[in-house]
């Protein structure tokens, strides 16, 4: 990533470069929902309320939900039984007034696409977060001083952040992307586009300036899309350009941004963005699985010193803080404990923490709670869904794991 740092900062004046980040910000205040970035879910982490608690909630969009707005009577239920949970009548009335602000966003409308709906509010804190969700997450309502984002570890696997390019002289639209879902973050129309490349053209080789528009044009699109990819620590780039501009983009990417092309596709540069969806879906998916399936090989080969199978296993590994990469099916499930006093996991909740002997906490999940300490370690998680990723690990175990030592 350094290094296309460099080469960016030498192709665009730093004024630049800030003018186009400055606008991927605010141009991403427009959609309601977004989707949740590195940086947005670190901010999350470090969020923390001395006053009010800070609601968290989680709803699933299954298709049955979204028909006649059925979400409407989960959402109730949901909120109804925690607010007869609180027995002090002014947190009840405050917990009321921020969840009517959430439903009344919810009234006005779900994600066009995705599986499920996030919100992270603090009225007196002025924190607001509407988040998309590709994946279904379990529903669940929250209360408490720090915003309850455990169950985000599912969105955080290593190879599912996509930057999507889809490119014309006229107009461009960049797109970040995850499990086939899309938000547009930047969108450049011809006056804009045209701007950003004048500098380089030599307007008196006029018989030339075909050639040096779809040069300089190509060029330009190269550094948004690396900014763009680096801004929201993509790992892969999936494009559409048209022939006469495809050897100036590619040829100006950054070689980090170069080695990390996910494929190319074709697309009407106005297409809506729930086509564009459905058109990288597969491009997406074919990625992930032959990541999933490189890591599942790559655990096998590193048996017995490096890599190993099984929950007991990787049980152990974390709590040596020896994992490199956590390998898991995204479906597999299995309960324990967890010692918040030291930090580890155990498999069997009855008995006591063998570091310091206390009671430990009942975990119904501890997969989630695996992938949690795992990121904590800054190891990286795989969750596998793909179907050629899950036979292959079938016949391992359903989670494995890459050590550092
Ligand atoms: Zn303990």
């Amino acid at each position: 990533m350094e290094k296309s740092m460099v080469q960016l900062t030498e192709t665009f004046s730093p004024a630049l470069r800030d003018q186009i980040l400055a606008r991927l910000e605010q141009e991403r205040t427009e959609p309601a929902y977004r989707l949740l970035t590195p940086t947005a879910l670190r901010q999350l982490g470090e969020t923390k309320s001395n006053g009010d608690p800070i609601v968290s909630l989680y709803l699933k969009l299954t298709p049955e939900r979204r028909q006649k707005g059925s979400w409407h009577a989960v959402f109730k239920d949901l909120t109804r039984t925690q607010l007869e949970t609180i027995s002090d009548p002014r947190l009840r009335d405050h917990v009321a007034e921020e969840l009517e602000r959430i439903e009344l966003a919810l009234k006005e409308g779900l994600p066009a696409m995705g599986r499920g709906v996030a919100f992270f509010v603090c009225e007196s804190l002025g924190l607001w977060r509407q988040i998309a969700l590709p994946i279904p997450l379990p529903d669940r309502l929250e209360l408490a001083s720090t915003p309850y984002t455990r169950p985000l570890v599912r969105t955080r696997d290593e190879h599912d952040r996509f930057v999507v390019a889809v490119l014309s002289r006229e107009h461009s639209r960049f797109f970040i992307s995850q499990i086939g879902y899309v938000e547009e973050v930047l969108t450049l129309s011809g006056p804009k586009l045209r701007g950003l490349v004048t500098d380089w053209i030599d307007w008196n080789q006029r018989d030339d300036l075909e050639r040096q528009l779809n040069e300089q044009t190509g060029k330009a699109l190269a550094y948004i899309a690396a900014l763009v990819f680096q801004q929201f620590e993509a790992r892969y780039l999936l494009f559409s350009a048209p022939e006469k501009l495809k050897p100036s983009f590619l040829g100006n990417l950054p070689k980090s941004v170069q080695e990390h092309i996910g494929g190319e596709f074709t697309i009407d540069v106005h297409a809506p963005n729930v086509r564009v969806a459905e058109v990288i879906d597969p491009l997406e998916r074919a990625v992930e699985a032959r990541e999933e399936v490189r890591t599942v090989e790559q655990i096998q080969e590193s048996l017995p010193d490096r890599g190993l199978w099984g929950i007991e296993q990787v049980v152990d590994a974390l709590n040596q803080r020896r994992v490199m990469t956590l390998a898991v099916d995204d479906d597999f499930q299995v309960s324990g404990g967890y010692c918040p006093r030291c930090d580890l996991l155990m498999l069997d909740a009855t008995k006591p923490c063998p570091a310091c002997g206390e009671a430990v906490e009942p975990e119904s999940d501890l997969v989630d709670q695996a992938l949690e300490l795992a990121l904590a370690q800054n190891a990286t998680v795989e969750l596998v869904r793909s179907e050629a990723a899950r036979r292959l690990m079938a016949s391992y175990a359903p989670i494995g794991a890459l050590l550092r030592f």
